[in-house]
């Protein structure tokens, strides 16, 4: 490509809201133009490396028999009415009517789609397990779109959905798809991991489910993980214990210590000089199922937090939030200094298992300004619940308490799924089994978010002068810069940009008239993993031009004639 005739524009400002990397990065190399919010053009650029990402999965994906099919982007409601998602999905689903008022979504993902696909054509056991896959347009009104293609709300995904007769053949294709991601990330030259995620209400005990997360700082995901133990898991699943605890053992009656207008945890714990671990933070949770409602009294060590889904996974419902103070205030629950003891309703309590229900703690008193000293849980409550409700950290120990884990932030940019007979029974297909009974097939569905791996690629490679280029998934492999006026040099560069494209090498070649200052900090923004320039003077009196690795910024001269030998040398180190 000839950059004279590209619409190829860099920019040196970035708009403010641009708050990574990856985002100021590809929006001043002019990869990609916001249109609204979460709504971005691919410019031709980031297109290539867009289908560069799309064929290194196709081809994994193609390796295991996958095939590939193309969906609609919109779909009719009725499917998802079918599969109980139509009022589920919230507002993450853009839904519309068409003129005849019928129901339609822009897909957020496929699985009704695809079932519906499958109902219509497949009858035989004879026939799976089949692994069918599409790369295609999703949308979701994201409450927060931000980022740039991290969050976006419309985006590509290549998702696949895999269907079987029974658990052992999911498990087998589901270790398939697994390799084929490991390999396709491979191949892309990224660093990631694979982490345990959570099932949701989705899966079932025994249903698998992994998220493939790049490694990178800015990333929305938390990760905790050993790597003695090879043990990673998203922080919204990692069950982890707190280790060296040493809990304060008394007999001591419960006692009422004055706290005004202290409602913090650390604010009581420094006032009575006690480390957080001795006291219990109360939390009132409303819990959302249907129609219904319970507000609940959580209790956790003072110094932890709750995961809100682990909360939501135990009691399987379907939302829940804090309930608001104007709530607390009508209850007789005095914001800051609630306690198990002495509660004005009746109210299930929940202790987080990290806490010793032996131990003493420091505790609200249900009255304003007011705190117990000696709670214990054995004793000064009824009936309560033991549960893991707490968000795992860095520092805290393996279910085995063998091995200290770890923290690191993460992309995901893959997530797998066992979904079991969820869609085929609600949908109401069948496949006749070996013995000519109808039985719902179990399925697995599998995605990847094509648009979001290229910001990752770049949010985990880069410099100040700007992007640098995994070779897999560059937009070219080489900035072929002309630093010349005379149509001499000209001319020259023309043969050497033909030569370097018949020898098949990707080349970007800048003949812009614009001095070497201008082109170089543009390549270098761009981050193509080489940069070849033909600069006039150094041709004329050497016969040489000049190679830049743009890692590591290594430079060697060569000469026209051995040009495509050291490419090709340079490339493969690339
Ligand atoms: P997230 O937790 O980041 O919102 P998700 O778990 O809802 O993502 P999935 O339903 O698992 O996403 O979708 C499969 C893949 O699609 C994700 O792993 C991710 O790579 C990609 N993806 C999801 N939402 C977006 C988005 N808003 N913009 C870009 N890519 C996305
Ligand atoms: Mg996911």
């Amino acid at each position: 490509m000839k950059l004279s005739k590209s619409v190829w524009q860099t920019y040196k400002e970035v708009p403010n809201e641009a708050e990574i990397p990856s985002h100021q990065l590809m929006l001043r190399a002019g990869l990609i133009h916001k249109l609204g919010s979460g709504l971005y053009s691919y410019m031709p650029f980031a297109y290539r490396t867009i289908r560069k990402i799309q064929q290194i999965v196709r081809e994994e994906l193609d390796k295991i028999e996958a095939q590939e099919l193309l969906m609609t982007v919109v779909t009719p409601g009725e499917l998802w009415q079918e599969s109980g998602r139509w009022d589920k999905m919230g507002t993450l689903m853009l839904k519309f009517l068409d003129k005849g008022d019928r129901d339609l979504c822009i897909s957020p993902t496929n699985e009704e789609a695809i079932t519906d696909v499958f109902r219509k054509s497949v009858r035989s056991y004879k026939q799976l397990p089949m692994t069918l896959y599409q790369i295609n347009t999703k949308f979701r009104d994201e409450i927060r779109p931000r980022f740039g293609l991290m969050r976006a709300r419309e985006f590509t995904m290549k998702d696949a959905y895999s269907f079987h007769m029974d658990k052992a053949c999911l498990d087998e294709v589901y270790d398939e798809i697994y390799q084929a991601y490991v390999n396709s990330f491979e191949r892309m030259g990224l660093k990631f991991l694979v982490v345990e995620a959570d099932a949701g209400d989705m899966g079932s005990k025994d249903s698998k489910t992994h998220e493939f997360q790049v490694t990178a700082d800015t990333g929305e995901d938390i990760i905790i993980f050993s790597e003695q133990a090879g043990y990673a898991a998203n922080a919204e699943k990692a069950e982890t214990l707190r280790s060296g605890l040493v809990f304060e053992k008394n007999d001591g009656e419960l006692k009422e210590v004055s706290t005004p207008e202290m409602s913090t945890i650390k604010d009581v714990c420094d006032f009575l000089k006690k480390d957080q671990h001795h006291s219990i933070k109360s939390l009132v949770y409303s819990l959302i199922k249907e129609e219904d409602e319970e507000i609940v009294l959580l209790q956790l060590l003072g110094d932890d937090e709750l995961n809100e889904l682990k909360l939501k996974n135990y009691f399987g419902a379907d939302q829940v939030t804090p309930t608001p103070e104007h709530k607390l205030a009508k209850m007789g629950l005095p914001k800051g200094f609630i306690g198990a003891v002495n509660l004005p309703l009746p109210m299930r309590v929940f202790f987080d298992k990290a806490i010793d229900l032996e131990a003493s703690y420091v505790t609200g008193a249900m009255k304003v300004d007011t705190h117990f000293e000696n709670f214990r849980p054995s004793r000064d409550t009824k009936d309560s619940e033991a549960f893991d409700m707490r968000l795992a950290r860095k520092g805290d120990f393996t279910l085995d308490g063998k091995h200290e884990v770890d923290e690191k932030k993460g992309i995901e940019v893959g997530h797998i799924f066992q979904l079991g007979d969820k869609y085929t029974k609600a949908m109401n297909v069948t496949v006749l089994d070996n013995n000519g009974k109808a039985k719902n097939p179990l399925m697995g569905c599998y995605g990847i978010g094509i648009t979001r791996v290229m910001a990752a690629a770049v949010e985990q490679n880069y410099d100040d002068a700007g992007i640098i280029w995994p070779k897999a998934i560059a937009p070219y492999h080489i900035y072929f810069a002309l630093i010349g006026k005379s149509e001499e040099i000209k001319e020259e560069a023309e043969l050497i940009y033909k030569s370097l494209q018949n020898a098949g090498f990707e080349v970007l070649f800048d003949d812009r008239k614009a001095g070497p200052g201008f082109k170089f900090k543009d390549s270098d923004l761009l981050g193509l993993p080489i940069r070849l320039v033909l600069g006039e003077r150094d041709f004329k009196e050497k016969g040489q031009l000049e190679i830049v690795i743009r890692k590591t910024n290594e430079k060697l001269f060569v000469t026209k004639n051995e040009l495509t030998s050291k490419l090709k040398e340079v490339l493969e180190k690339c």
